[in-house]
């Protein structure tokens, strides 16, 4: 596919008819959202009479959206700040990875039955299998115990990394470790004050380095979670999973020490493409949504 129909799918939009299947996404705020223009263009790449739409739902009305979904006959949505967590009980169901996390971010509507799932660890591992990374028995520091923090604690876990996770506040990092050392009893955890003393110790033995805290997110882009006059070990790679900017400052920190280093867009493109193929059954093309978000981004 050429850049140019790569950017008309970007930007395309979709003519809604009465059959027109429909999904979405629920948060609050929504509009810095990149899911509709990177699944709509998804869509009319495979020429799929389907649209997706997003709705800014305040938190006081969570529950009557959730309700409203099932009632407009929708497919299904995608979940996202603040209502991830609130959303594994208003739904009917679960799968054994969104029960896991403690987090679900999409929704499928089967017969009126409300499934939640939870597609950041299978992106996370896509977008990690993409860089040619070999995770068994690798050695991973996870920055963060947050929502993403803990899907990433989950896939990491499950490809039998030896995983430490660091957190601002410890006892979270803490109780997420003990809380995945009990669903696999193989697993290697351990977990710490993400400060630089810590850093300073763990760094040199990281293959694998995933930021999973905000630090370094638009409009806060001067911030970084790992301090100057800690030597970023060189022989890791970077996965940060901040995609706004592109590049990060923690990524310029990686690649001036000499280490790999890959943004957050990969996984937030395949998380979609996850969620994307439970709706339609369809596998969709990669390079188009990711096209339609870096179009959305700027950016290389
Ligand atoms: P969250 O649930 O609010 O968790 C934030 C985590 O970052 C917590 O562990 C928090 O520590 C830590 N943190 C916050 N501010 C910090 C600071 N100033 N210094 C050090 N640590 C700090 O957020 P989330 O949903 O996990 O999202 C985290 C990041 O991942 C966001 O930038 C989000 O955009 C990104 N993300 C990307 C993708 C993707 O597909 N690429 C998917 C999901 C999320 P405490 O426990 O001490 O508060």
């Amino acid at each position: 596919m050429s850049e140019d129909s790569l950017s008309d799918a970007a930007l395309a939009s979709p003519i809604i008819r009465g059959g027109t299947r429909l999904v979405g996404v629920i948060g609050w705020p929504i509009e810095h959202s990149v899911s509709p223009p990177m699944h709509n263009a998804a869509f009319a790449a495979l020429g799929l009479d389907w649209c997706y739409v997003p709705f800014a739902v305040r938190p006081l009305h969570l529950a009557e959206a959730v309700e409203g979904i099932k009632a407009l006959g929708m497919r299904g949505v995608n979940v996202t700040v603040p209502h991830k967590q609130r959303l594994l009980r208003l739904v009917d169901e679960l799968s054994p990875t969104a029960r896991a996390i403690g987090a679900v971010n999409t929704v499928v509507i089967e017969e009126g039955t409300l499934i939640g799932h939870n597609t950041d660890a299978r992106g996370f591992l896509r977008a990690l299998g993409e860089q040619g990374f070999s995770t068994e028995g690798c050695s991973a520091l996870l920055l963060g115990a947050g929502g993403a923090g803990r899907a990433v604690a989950h896939a990491l876990v499950s490809v039998g990394a030896r995983l430490v996770i660091l957190n601002r506040t410890p006892a979270r990092a803490h109780s997420l470790a003990a809380e995945y050392a009990d669903i696999d009893e193989r697993a290697s955890l351990r977990a710490g004050l993400l400060d630089r003393e810590t850093l300073g110790h763990e760094a040199p033995r990281a293959q694998l380095v995933v930021n999973a805290t905000p630090q370094g997110t638009w409009p806060n882009v001067d911030t970084s979670p790992w301090p100057e006059d800690v030597p970023f070990p060189s022989q890791a790679l970077l996965f940060d999973l901040v995609y706004n900017p592109r590049e990060t400052r923690l990524m310029r920190q990686a690649r001036a020490a000499g280490a790999s280093a890959v943004g957050g867009l990969r996984m937030l493109v395949h998380q979609g493409a996850e969620a994307f193929e439970m709706w339609t059954g369809v596998r969709p093309p990669i390079e188009v949504m990711y096209a339609a978000c870096a179009t959305v981004l700027g950016g290389d």
